[in-house]
């Protein structure tokens, strides 16, 4: 794959409602994420972050416009085609976790590749447990972890099937700020030593910090974009105004 954008939503807008009660959650937004790049998105609540989320996931339809993902029109797959795109090129991490209770670490975090009868890359997935320290609680059911834990299993998940993009929503919503700056680091190790492509949901300026690039949305347009340019002794920070990125 050339392509160094892992998702493009290209003039995407979403109507919640009709009539009087419409909403519109997104108003035509343009917008690249490049793999190996680590992006936030931030705005106001209500500002539409998790809709575009839910839209380049494929997890909402889109009112207008197009999504692709690793190359792939979304609107060109069926339901079943669909699922198998989100399960194969998609991670996804919740504020709530959203493990299997029953199950352990390990078998959560190999789910998703057991629900698409794919045993996936062991030594991929051993590194990715490495990366985010889980060695020791493989055998641990949920309740057995703490938060933090939890969400490093999730993270884990999300990276198992070393999907073309991961999608996180407020990730360490429900996590101290210690721990949610452990789960930050460990996303961050993840695009830099593993080349995974995150995009994630804050509204917290510390954990956007994390990010290489910073889309901000208001009234469901992107109001600004902002990249970091980290030079061995410096930290450039960059503001694009919508009309000219780059
Ligand atoms: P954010 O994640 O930035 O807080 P959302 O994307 O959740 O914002 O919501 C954007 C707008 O769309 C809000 O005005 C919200 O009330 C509305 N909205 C979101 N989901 C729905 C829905 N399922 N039905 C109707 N309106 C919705
Ligand atoms: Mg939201």
């Amino acid at each position: 794959m050339n392509n160094p954008s892992a998702a493009t939503a290209t003039n995407v807008s979403k109507i919640y409602g009709h009539g009087d009660s419409e909403v519109r959650a997104l108003d035509d937004v343009s917008v690249q994420f490049e793999t190996g790049k680590f992006t936030a998105i931030m705005g106001p609540s209500g500002s539409g972050k998790s809709t575009l989320m839910h839209c380049m996931a494929g997890l909402d339809e889109m009112t207008k416009g197009s999504v692709t993902i690793a190359d792939i029109d979304i609107a060109s797959l069926n339901d079943k085609e669909l699922t198998r795109l989100r399960r194969d090129k998609i991670g996804f991490v919740f504020q709530s976790f959203n493990l299997v209770p029953t199950l352990t670490a390990d078998e959560n975090i190999r789910l998703p590749l057991l629900l698409g009868n794919n045993k996936g890359n062991e030594e991929w997935i051993q590194k990715v447990i490495n990366t985010v320290h889980l060695q020791d609680r493989l055998t641990h059911r949920p309740s057995e972890l703490s938060g933090g834990q939890q969400q490093r299993v999730a993270v884990a998940r999300a990276l198992a099937s070393e999907p073309a993009i991961i999608f996180a929503d407020e990730p360490t919503g429900n996590l101290d700020s210690t721990t949610g700056n452990e789960i930050l680091s460990f996303m961050r190790k993840a695009v830099d030593e593993l080349g995974q492509t995150i995009v994630m949901v804050t509204h917290d300026p510390v954990s956007a910090s994390y990010a290489d690039r910073i889309v901000f949305l208001k009234d469901g347009k992107i109001a600004f974009l902002m990249s970091y340019y980290k030079l061995p002794t410096k930290t450039f920070l960059k503001t694009n105004d919508i009309t000219g990125e780059k």
